[in-house]
């Protein structure tokens, strides 16, 4: 049996991230990874520009007004953000002037609309009476205050978000080269599993795992996914990995692969001649997770147990690592916190175990959910933020500093 941890690295070992490339357009590339760096090629912003709405003036001109002496200056015109004044602003004039509208040849300095006698609707008469002076370059925006032509933006690896697509487009990019997406096929298994929907026939029970995991990727922001049922038979089974090897990055099924005799994956992995990474790991729920590659392409099949606790335990703790390694988006994989236990754990010692829990961020504490911990048992997990980690030590007692996994 394999520590978690050396499952773990044998898995990110196993699984190449995705190298292939594709140029989306701005507004679909949230969330991907960036394959190029991002360089300024304007200035930002790209002139000289006014900070709020006032009087582009020549800063001199003003420095003696005061609201029993305001200055009077001359009104050249007017321009608006977008709009570009031609003229040249000369000693004792000035050009009225609105937030992000260029400063005008000759002006150093913009002075507030509230410094002057400027009422809304009223006719300046050419005139302005400033009663709070500027110096030179106050009130003044620098072309390239932001960034200039030829910095670096973005670095390469950098994972999109709101303010990165905010930055791009500023830098007048609207498409961007990001990383494709891992395909990842799922396929549950089960002669006793049938799809959602459908009539409930006796001895049979619904395919939860197969949402679980699709639905669980697709939480993560993972979007090329395709999925399948597959009976309890090993040449059926061996086809559709076979297939599915061919174009994904990644397989993960559930089911058959403890040791009762309809336990198909270990035979279908003999059949397929495919390279164990590894079978058991040592956790509950869970344990028997084996591991292996197939296909020219090595792909790797994690192959989970079809217990659905089991199945959300495995996706959490052995699958979110490796979709790091393929996505190169170190926010796929769990985020952790070591905090205080405040009730004691029902079950302690022996093996590592993972148990459902509620975690208050604000108090720096976890619950473990009363109720079932059966690794057959779902439904509790509606109520679950995190799970927790028990190790084997005996440990788990309220009080105890204990590992959650936020979900
Ligand atoms: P297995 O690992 O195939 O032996 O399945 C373990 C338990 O999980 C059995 O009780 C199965 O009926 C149940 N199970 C297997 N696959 C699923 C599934 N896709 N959805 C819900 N329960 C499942
Ligand atoms: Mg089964």
């Amino acid at each position: 049996m394999l520590e978690l941890e050396k499952a773990i690295e044998v898995l990110q070992e196993a699984a190449g991230p995705v190298k292939e490339t594709e140029l989306l357009p701005l507004a679909e590339a949230a969330g991907r990874v960036l394959a190029e760096d991002i360089r300024a090629a304007y200035d930002q912003p790209p002139f000289d520009r006014s900070p709020l709405d006032g009087y582009a003036v020549r800063g001199e001109d003003t420095l003696s007004a005061s609201d029993q002496q305001p200055v009077s200056l001359q009104v050249l015109g007017k321009i608006y953000a977008g709009q570009v004044f031609t003229g040249t602003v000369d000693k004792g004039q000035c050009v009225r002037l609105m937030t992000g509208s260029p400063i005008p040849e000759g002006a150093d300095a913009v002075v507030r609309q509230e410094d002057t006698d400027f009422k809304p609707g009223q006719d300046q008469a050419g005139q302005v009476n400033i009663f709070k002076g500027v110096a030179p370059w106050q009130n003044y925006v620098y072309a390239g205050e932001d960034y200039h032509k030829g910095d670096l933006l973005l670095e390469k690896g950098t994972v999109l978000k709101g303010m990165q697509l905010g930055i791009i487009a500023g830098s007048g990019r609207d498409q961007v080269e990001v990383y494709r997406q891992p395909v990842i096929t799922v396929i549950s298994t089960g002669d006793e599993v049938v799809a959602p929907g459908g009539p409930l026939e006796a001895g049979k029970i619904y395919d939860a795992n197969r949402f679980t995991v699709l639905g669980r990727l697709a939480d993560l922001g993972f979007r090329k996914l395709e999925s399948c049922h597959c009976q309890d038979d090993p040449e059926i089974m061996e086809d559709r990995i076979r297939e599915a090897a061919k174009r994904s990055d990644l397989i993960i099924t559930t089911g058959g692969v403890s040791v009762g005799e309809k336990d198909i994956m270990h035979q279908v992995m003999a059949d397929l001649h495919g390279d164990k990474l590894f079978w058991r790991v040592s956790l509950k729920p869970g344990a028997p997770t084996l591991a292996f590659l197939t296909g020219e392409r090595s792909v790797p099949v994690i192959c989970l147990t079809g217990n659905p606790y089991g199945v959300a335990v495995n996706f959490e703790l052995l699958v979110r690592p490796v979709l790091e390694k393929m996505s190169g988006n170190p926010a796929v994989r769990s985020k952790t916190r070591q905090c205080r236990l405040v009730n004691d754990s029902p079950k302690r010692g022996g093996v590592r175990r993972f148990m459902r829990g509620s975690y208050d961020e604000e108090e720096g504490q976890v619950r473990i959910l009363t109720g079932s911990h059966a690794s057959g048992t779902l439904s509790s997990m509606a109520a679950s933020n995190c799970l927790v980690e028990i190790p084997g030590n005996g440990s788990g007692r309220a009080g105890d500093k204990v590992r959650v996994y936020l979900l």
